[in-house]
Formats: C-alpha cells, structure tokens, sequence
C-alpha cells in the first residue's frame, strides 16, 4: 500500500486541458502582470466569497501583511493571534512593527477561544486575528462582538478555509479585512505562490491596491511606501479555472472526513476533529490526535502512508522568535497539539478504500501498543 500525504491528480488530471489552455491564453497575450487574468479572478473571488472586494496579491503572508498595513497598525499597536498557528500569522504582526498577544485556542475545536479573548485586550489592542485552522470556521459571532465592543479590527486568516461557514456565512467575509492563500497545497492553490484580500470597504481595498504596487495608483507616482506583491497573471489564470471546481472539491473533502470519523470512532486513545455546532469544517487537513503520535507516525510510514505534523513547534517556541522572549513562555494546549497532532492523507477525490486502509492502519497500531 503506497497512500502519500497529498496528491494533486484526483484535482489536476481532469481539469489540465483547460488549466492549460488558460496558461496558453496569458503566454499570447503578452500582458504577464496586472491584467485581465487578475481583474477576472478578483471579480470571481469576491463573488465567491460574498465580498465586494477582491485583491489579489503574491502570497498569503504578504495577504495578512498588507492587511495590517492598510489598517495603519504598526509599531506601539498589540493584535491578538492563536497561539497554535502557522508561523505566518505571527510574522506579519512582527513584520509590521506591532506587538504579538497570543491566545490559546479551545482544545476541542483548536480555533482561537473567545472566552480568553477579553483577558487579553489592553488600550494597545487594535485588532484580533482569527485563524480558521485546519479549515473550521472560528466561533465568528462571538468573536466580532467582543471586536465591536472594544472598537477593534478583525482580520481573518482564511488561508486554510476557503469555503468554509459560520452560521451559513463564508469565513473570509466576516472581518473588516481577511487574508488567504493560494500556496498550492491550499483547498484553492494555484500553480506557485498566490493569495488575496477580501473586504467590503472600498478604502481599505485602495489601499491594498496600492500597497501591492509600490505604492502607487498612478505609474511612477508613489504616494505610500509599498511592496512588489502582486498575484501573477499566469497564477491568475490557472486559479480562474479551478474556483468553479471549489465547492465540489469541498464536499470530497467533506466526504473523506465522514469516511475517516467513521471507521475511527471506536479507535482507542485517538481523539477525532470536532466541528462546533454553528461552523463548517472544510477539511483543508484531517488532522487526529494520540499520545502515541511520533509512534503511529513511523508506523504509518512503515506501513506507506503518508502523514504530516501541523505544526510540530508552535510559534513561541521557534527560534526566530528567540530574541523575543517568547521561549520563555508556555502556551500549554498550543504544547499539548504540537505533541500529539497528526494530519493524516486528504486530498479530493481520494478514494473510500484509500481512507478505509489508513484507518486500518491507525488501529490496528493503537490496539497492539495498548495491549503492549
Ligand atoms: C499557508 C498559510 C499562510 C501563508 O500562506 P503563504 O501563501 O504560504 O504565504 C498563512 N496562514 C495560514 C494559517 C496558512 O496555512
């Protein structure tokens, strides 16, 4: 049984006539940078995601960078982050000068816990950024009031979760302005680096635009200190073709989660994804938990299965963060997860026997090393 962690044919192969086709399309056109492709895809985005707004820019990095930029947060300012994040969400806080406050994370759903969130905000506080990990939808209600009330921005970080719901409404579209990516492995990825910006304000977005571009509206005047960051039209065509497919390839995804929760329910010492009551889980990862982790790890890649860890190091405790402090701090449930997460194989249009041999896998491990 050869089962990897990820793969891109189940998406790909179906779709490469026409994801070619549209590369063809940008090579004759000779407009490689802020054209058509990037105009059209925006416009299809924001549809998407119900936004007024789109901007496409180089990554999802630079997506949350660009965000707190054009809120004019910076050096003085403190903005909430989960402590159990990808790195990037803390690095575009430090990138801009603020000052990072993390919170833990609710051990069920691992999304940023709203109960801890007052606890946390000072007269420094400007904003709160939400990340939907994994690609479940934040307690999105919750978290917006405690913002209105304190006068606080929101950011989302939606990079894992495009597609995903809370109460029925799109993740990306609840805060005053969100990020995502396209980064390949991404439920939307495009063919190299890529991400946007979503928001209703029609002056945030300006900025953004501006910010993208050097600075500039108009060429060769600069009215702000800006980036070169902006979403390839190359990028822009391939990711044109592939959002039409997103809400199906949501439900695979959707679907290869039920086939696992199923065949794992009754496994011993393994603790399953948990999916709040009023949000949507998108499944950008299947991600398991077990004391037993780096075992069942190895056991898996003994047996051909593909695993990864995310994240095996929470952002405190990573050495670019050293001179910080922040090593000195203990987060214990971004430490727990960190332990004993485990993301096993999903990708859309995996198959039921494929999830059935992983599972299959996964208990027959735990139930020799309980006998043991
Ligand atoms: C992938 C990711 C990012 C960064 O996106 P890039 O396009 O790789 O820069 C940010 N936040 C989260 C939660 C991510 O998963």
């Amino acid at each position: 049984m050869q089962i990897p962690f990820l793969s891109f044919a189940g998406q790909h192969d179906p779709i490469r006539t026409e994801v070619l086709a549209a590369m063809a399309r940008v090579y004759d056109s000779h407009r490689y940078v802020l054209g058509q492709e990037v105009e059209q895809f925006e416009k299809a985005y924001a549809a998407f995601n119900q936004v007024q707004l789109c901007i496409g820019v180089g990554n999802g990095l630079d997506a949350l960078e660009l965000s707190l930029r054009a809120l004019g947060i910076g050096p003085g300012d403190e903005v909430i982050v989960p402590t159990n994040t990808y790195i990037a969400t803390w690095l575009a806080v430090t990138h801009v000068g603020a000052t990072i406050v993390p919170v833990e994370p609710r051990l069920d759903t691992y999304n940023l816990n709203p109960d801890l969130l007052e606890a946390a905000i000072t007269s420094r506080t400007r904003a709160i950024m939400p990340v939907h990990l994994y690609g479940q939808a934040c307690e999105m209600e919750a978290i917006m009031s405690i913002a209105r009330r304190h006068n606080l921005y929101v950011v989302e970080d939606n990079a894992q979760a495009q597609g995903a719901t809370y109460n029925g409404q799109l993740t990306g579209s609840f805060g005053h302005i969100n990020a995502t990516s396209f980064y390949p492995g991404k439920n939307l990825g495009a063919l190299g680096d890529a991400g946007a910006i979503t928001t209703n304000d029609p002056s945030l977005a300006q900025r953004v635009k501006a910010l993208r571009n050097y600075g500039s509206t108009e060429k060769y005047h600069n009215s702000i200190i800006g980036y070169n960051s902006r979403l390839d039209e190359l990028q822009a065509a391939v990711l044109r073709v592939k959002l039409p497919y997103l809400p199906v390839w949501t439900a695979q995804r959707q679907q290869i989660a039920a086939w696992y929760h199923e065949a794992l329910t009754d496994v011993p010492e393994l603790t399953l994804p948990y999916t709040a009551p009023d949000s949507s889980h998108a499944y950008h990862l299947y991600v398991v938990r077990t004391a037993h982790r780096d075992a069942l790890q190895q056991h898996l890649a003994a047996s051909g299965v593909g695993t990864l860890i995310h994240y095996p190091v929470p952002p405190h405790q990573q050495q670019a963060y050293r001179t910080l402090q922040w090593q000195q701090e203990h987060f214990p449930i971004a430490e727990l997860l960190a332990r004993t997460s485990l993301s096993l194989p999903l990708w859309p249009r995996m198959t039921r026997d494929e999830v059935l041999a992983v599972a299959q896998s996964i208990q027959v491990f735990l139930q020799r090393v309980l006998r043991l």
